[in-house]
């Protein structure tokens, strides 16, 4: 079987090489050319040709291959379907903002976790996303356009914290100074709330962003909407996130889908209100986008005001997140399940 050379650490490289009887100080160039994006040995132009054909023999690199690209026509924002090696297909959003690009990447193909309002949810889970894979999806973005990402959300398809081992050796690689070199302050991962998997990041003390989806105010809400929430219930992962506070110093920010009748009543903004206490928490709540099948509407502009003013008197801020590529923004799975022929099309707005 054929390593995955560009899931591995330099440090690990060296080994492989070594192992090889070759000198191990060369690692640290074909690091380099991973992270730049190569897509064969061949272009490793300072690496002998007889070691690049001992790297073709015992190593692949990952790529992933644009099938289709969607332009929003309001502000540029890009939403890739992309291709492995093996056919299986995620989405990947880049999104230009004043302070340079930022891309939300998948961690897996499909999902496990079934949330009622994801489409993603809805096409079952195919399989994890190697550290490589992750990476690939950035570098094809880069290429693609000729620029540099400098803001990474893990919030495409998938449970990051369900795939941890791949996706904390992407988070060591695209931190890599030798690599991309996106620091750990610039990426923000998603979680539905796997709770011992935040406590395991926790005492990581990473300095990345957590988000924590948590879509109702109350288990009753909560486990019909998230069935995951039937393993580890609100209390339990609130106390994770109170812990994870506590330990990385770090604010959490607590997403918050608003669903026209479901989760977005008064009673429900002040019930999350003193369910968040003592959290340094922000919230931000976006307008539902409309799955096909699932009957779910997003809440009116007014309803979304009051949630805010109602967070905003128990000490807790609120915003409605900035939906960039709106005309495009199938929420993550959408088109996947379009081009696998799930869904004709889907309204997504
Ligand atoms: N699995 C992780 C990360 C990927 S989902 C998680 O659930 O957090 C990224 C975000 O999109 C999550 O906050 C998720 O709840 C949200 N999301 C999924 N479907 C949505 C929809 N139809 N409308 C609005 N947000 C949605
Ligand atoms: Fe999976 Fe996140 Fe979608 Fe839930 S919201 S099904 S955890 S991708």
């Amino acid at each position: 079987m054929l390593t995955d050379i560009k899931s591995m650490y330099e440090e690990e490289i060296k080994d492989m090489l070594i192992g090889m009887g070759e000198q191990g100080y060369r690692a640290s160039q074909i690091f380099k050319w991973l992270h730049e994006g190569v897509k064969s040995f061949d272009e490793m132009t300072n690496i002998s040709k007889e070691l690049r054909q001992k790297l073709v023999e015992n190593c692949y690199i990952s790529n992933a291959a644009i099938e289709k690209k969607l332009i929003s026509s309001y502000d540029g924002t890009e939403k890739y379907l992309f291709s492995f090696a093996d056919g299986e297909t995620v989405e990947s959003v880049l999104m230009k903002y004043h302070h340079g690009y930022t891309s939300c990447i998948s961690t897996q193909v499909g999902c496990k976790m079934g949330c009622s309002f994801c489409a993603t949810g809805k096409s079952g889970f195919s399989r994890n996303l190697t550290a490589s894979e992750m990476l690939a999806q950035l570098q094809a973005e880069q290429k693609d356009n000729n620029i540099r990402i400098s803001n990474i959300v893990l919030m495409g398809m998938g449970e990051p914290l369900d795939n941890f081992d791949n996706v904390m050796r992407f988070l060591r690689l695209v931190s890599n100074e030798h690599g991309m070199n996106v620091g750990m302050r610039h990426i923000s991962l998603s979680t539905c709330g796997i709770v011992p998997r935040i406590y395991e990041l926790a005492d990581m003390k990473l300095q990345l962003t957590l988000s924590v989806s948590l879509h109702a105010p109350n288990d009753q809400i909560r486990s019909r909407t998230m069935p995951v929430n039937r393993k580890y219930n609100i209390n339990q992962l609130l106390e994770a996130c109170r812990y994870y506070c506590k330990n990385t110093g770090r604010r959490i920010s607590f997403e918050y889908a608003m669903i026209d009748g479901i989760n977005d009543s008064d009673g429900c903004a002040k019930e999350l209100g003193e369910k968040l206490k003592g959290i340094i928490a922000h919230v931000n709540l976006i307008p539902v986008n409309t799955v096909g099948g699932t009957g779910y509407k997003k809440s009116k502009r007014d309803r979304m005001k009051r949630f805010i003013d109602i967070l905003a008197e128990r000490g807790i801020t609120a915003t409605v997140r900035r939906t960039l590529g709106s005309d495009i923004n199938a929420s993550c799975g959408q088109l996947r399940r379009q081009s696998l022929g799930e869904v004709k099309e889907e309204n997504s707005t």
